[in-house]
């Protein structure tokens, strides 16, 4: 049986680039998956990168995504030379649209919420807004500017990453996924696989919305799926500049000239099905940020599965477990966190220190809240 430094569940974006990150702190590391790396919500995703929290309740999770949105640039420009992809990173910012009176009212406080948070934000007329972003509904009410959000194409930036990895000496694995972790007593010695044991010194259990269904797992990664379905368009009349924002549509332009529109939340279990509810609600709500796109040739349809916590948050950290790593749960946020959860992780793995307040994120917090309810 071969011994690695650490073994990664999961080569979705968040176990890969922790697998880039140890590789490149000179482990010996091995990321197992039960399928081709990186097909799950990594490429379903939207690929926007914003640390603008989406309700007062993730506020908490503003510092942490705040490092991830520093490390960017920097995990980028690595990732594409090692693996000679471009990942197509947009900088261009993004326009969060008020089209009703009703949403009108809350848009102050949203703008005051992001000044508070440090975030750059500014209220724009409808002039202003159409100026920036010519294709944009003349009706709209009032817009405010977020300058500094980031998108990328998270297909290639997972496979990118992956890439990398190899690059680094990781070995990837496909179709040999984790069905158990393998403990001995309050220590994990590894994982065992589909095709029996693996050990080394860290297991990290990195497998999305999947993660809960490792025997052993779960009560540290107590994760569901949370659908998301998506429609690329295309459309010659359009070329935005900026992701668009509406409530919870949105319209994320690529470098290749598609606007990827999604998208909605369901709890439907691991089905990934496309409907006609979801492309309604989607197209109308794109239709009504850019009226253009009623020409938009449909490119493709899709949903994937976001991994949701409990309380929405990641879950991030050292367990009970001696060498049992969790990092999972990020719901909508695995593209912005993607970064900062490798380097986390790493400067736990090197020096059992964290730069960045993870405690929030614990995955014992699980338990804690099952003892309370259980007493
Ligand atoms: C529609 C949609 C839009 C989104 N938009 C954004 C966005 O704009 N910005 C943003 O930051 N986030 C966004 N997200 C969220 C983001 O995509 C996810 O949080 C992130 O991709 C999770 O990455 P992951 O590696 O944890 O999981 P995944 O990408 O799901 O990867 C999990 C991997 O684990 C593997 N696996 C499954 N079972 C096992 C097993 N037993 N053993 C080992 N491996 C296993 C799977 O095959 C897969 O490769 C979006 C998600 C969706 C679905």
């Amino acid at each position: 049986m071969k011994i690695y430094d650490a073994v990664v569940a999961g080569g979705g974006l968040i176990g890969a680039s922790i697998a880039l990150e140890l590789a490149s702190a000179g482990l010996k590391v091995a990321v197992f998956d039960p399928q081709k790396p990186g097909r799950e919500a990594s490429w379903a995703s939207a690929g926007m990168i914003s640390a603008s929290p989406e309700s007062a309740a993730m506020a908490s999770l503003l510092p942490t995504s705040l490092a991830s949105v520093r490390l960017y640039p920097e995990f980028i420009q690595r990732t594409e030379e090692l693996s000679g992809k471009s990942v197509g990173y947009r900088k261009d910012g993004a326009l969060d649209i008020v089209l009703t009176q009703e949403e009108q009212g809350g848009i102050a406080e949203v703008l005051a919420q992001h000044r508070a948070a440090g975030l750059r934000a500014e209220l724009l007329t409808n002039q202003q807004a159409c100026e920036l972003e010519p294709s944009l509904n003349p009706e709209l009410r009032t817009a405010m500017h977020r300058p500094d959000e980031a998108s990328l194409d998270n297909r290639i930036f997972t496979e990118a990453t992956l890439e990398a990895a190899r690059r680094k000496g990781v070995e990837i694995f496909s179709g040999n996924g984790a069905m158990a972790l393998w403990s001995e007593g309050h220590t994990c010695k590894g994982l065992q696989l589909e095709t029996g044991r693996v050990e080394a010194r860290w297991t990290v259990i990195a497998a999305g919305c999947f993660s809960a269904r490792i025997e052993g797992a779960v009560s540290y990664a107590p994760v569901v799926p949370a659908k998301g379905q998506m429609i690329a368009l295309r459309c010659d009349a359009v070329r935005l500049r900026h992701d668009l924002w509406s409530g919870h549509m949105y319209l994320v332009p690529r470098n290749d000239g598609r606007i990827i529109a999604g998208s909605t939340v369901e709890y439907e279990g691991f089905d990934r099905g496309v409907t006609a509810a979801g492309m309604k609600k989607i197209l109308t709500g794109a239709i009504s940020l850019v009226p253009a796109l009623e020409k938009a040739r449909i490119e493709e349809t899709w949903a994937g599965l976001r991994p949701d916590s409990p309380d929405h948050l990641p879950i991030l950290g050292p367990t009970d477990r001696e060498g049992l790593l969790i990092a999972t749960g990020h719901f909508r946020s695995g593209i912005l966190l993607a970064p900062i959860t490798a380097r986390l992780i790493c400067e736990w793995v090197t020096t059992q220190k964290v730069s960045v307040d993870w405690a929030p994120f614990s995955p014992m917090r699980f338990q804690k809240m099952s003892q309370t309810r259980g007493a």
